[in-house]
């Protein structure tokens, strides 16, 4: 937990994030438009105000469910080891799926868990992250959609946390720290 005094930048507004959604959308209605059954699955804890914007916007038949990965803990830092604090609770084997991120960083943790559920063996399995950071990926992953590229900046908002803070404004804005 840092107690150093940060203020907050706007990079993304909730505008250009509700459109971006649409298009995205329309993308996933595309691809899974023949589906009986969509398993929406979302990465806790920062994807959760994405997934439900998401799935508001889909018009598809969907379940929901959540899989919870240790990543940053309360750091800025990631972790390169994985592990699964929460595993879904209903089983994806023949069934249509989609994997609901809030960033993409190193990669390691979609990595991780795309790896996992592909495992189980689902009929069709996407992935689908709000911002991807490209430029500090240290394994080979990419997500299937992305919402927005973005550089090297440690961002909140719309879901997206620093120290289990800001996750409850409206736009994604980065940290800018004010004082050493
Ligand atoms: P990766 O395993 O790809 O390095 O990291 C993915 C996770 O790190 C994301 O799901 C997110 O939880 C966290 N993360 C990456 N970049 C940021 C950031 O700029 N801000 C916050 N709060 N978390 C981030
Ligand atoms: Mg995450
Ligand atoms: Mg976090």
């Amino acid at each position: 937990m840092s107690d150093r005094a940060y203020v907050i930048d706007e990079m993304i507004s909730a505008k250009a994030i509700a459109a971006r959604i649409e298009e995205l959308c329309r993308k996933i209605t595309d691809e899974f438009g023949d589906t009986d059954k969509l398993v929406v699955v979302g990465l806790l804890r920062g994807s959760f105000v994405f997934i439900a914007d998401l799935v508001r916007e889909l018009d598809l038949p969907i379940e929901v469910d959540f899989l919870e990965a240790s990543s940053y803990g309360d750091s800025m830092e990631s972790s390169r080891e994985v592990r699964i604090l929460k595993d879904l609770r209903g089983a994806i084997e023949g069934r249509d799926v989609l994997v609901v991120e809030d960033i993409v960083d190193t990669g390691h943790t979609l990595n991780h868990v795309t790896n996992l559920l592909v495992s189980r063996k689902p009929k069709r399995l996407k992935s689908i992250a709000l911002l991807d950071k490209p430029s500090r990926r240290e394994v080979d992953f990419r997500s299937d959609w992305i919402g927005f590229e973005i550089p090297d900046e440690f961002v909140v908002g719309y879901g997206i946390d620093y120290a289990q803070r800001n996750r409850n404004l409206p736009f994604i804005g980065k940290v800018r720290f004010t004082e050493a």
